[in-house]
């Protein structure tokens, strides 16, 4: 692998694609915890942009990530997600981002993440995309196949293998792959992992996640806790 291409950074654009939580009227709680986590996954010189498919259809998203003080749930802290030098909400569709990109970016050089892509992500994409494009969707099990609302844009397209991810594993694989060169069948996964919170409850995840040196599924820091809050409320509205 090439110096330039050790240093490069890449664009990582979520197309925000879910609705708000119809209590908080603000994110939902795994959205900001999902996306915080992926301001950690990506590289040094790289960023992380949130957009909306169209403000019509989803409230600007900037006007929840840079609210001074978003709500904050009992099951998880605050969590901001102001502008910082990974992060940039905006409000502008995918199409209109491209050209206000420094530089500006062509069409061609995006990456959509699409599970039904032909092709699968390798370390040779380092050098033909500068942006990679992801559904901010929360996975549905099994798939309804949403991320479709982007692939109808033109993009070319790639998959991580068989197995549907969360938003923010498949922005960390994609790290793998085209930033630190690794091929995706040499990154150590797990597979609808079980999350246990006591010996009486325990969760099981349907997706397919990268384990850290323990064998443990990487979850966005405060996911477990979110998750098992979330099993306790459901558990008392019976
Ligand atoms: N349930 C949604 C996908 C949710 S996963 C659907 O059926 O479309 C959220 C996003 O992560 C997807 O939009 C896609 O960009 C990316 N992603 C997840 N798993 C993937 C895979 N196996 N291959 C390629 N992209 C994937």
């Amino acid at each position: 692998m090439s110096q330039a291409t050790l240093q490069k950074g890449y664009k990582y654009v979520i197309e925000h694609m879910e609705e708000d939580d119809e209590v908080t009227k603000a994110l939902p709680d795994w959205v900001k915890l999902e996306y915080s986590h992926m301001l950690k996954l990506v590289g040094p010189s790289s960023t992380v942009h949130f957009t909306s498919l169209s403000s019509s259809s989803i409230p600007p998203l900037n006007a929840h990530l840079s609210a001074p003080n978003p709500v904050s749930s009992p099951t998880s802290p605050t969590i901001h997600l102001e502008s910082t030098s990974k992060g940039h909400p905006t409000t502008l569709p995918i199409l209109e981002l491209l050209p206000t990109l420094n530089p500006p970016i062509n069409k061609d050089r995006v990456c959509l993440l699409d599970p039904r892509a032909e092709k699968v992500l390798s370390p040779e994409d380092s050098d033909l995309f500068d942006v990679f494009l992801y559904g901010g969707i929360l996975g549905d099990d099994p798939p309804r196949d949403r991320t479709g609302e982007l692939r109808k844009l033109g993009f070319q397209g790639r998959h991580l293998g068989e197995k549907q991810m969360t938003t923010d594993t498949a922005v960390g694989v994609t790290k793998i792959v085209v930033e630190d060169g690794v091929p995706l069948d040499k990154i150590p996964y797990t597979d609808f992992p079980t999350i246990t919170f006591n010996k009486h409850e325990s969760i099981e995840m349907p997706f397919r996640y990268v384990v850290d040196e323990k064998g443990e599924p990487i979850l966005p820091p405060g996911m477990k806790e979110h998750l098992k809050a979330d099993l306790n409320r459901s558990i008392d509205d019976f």
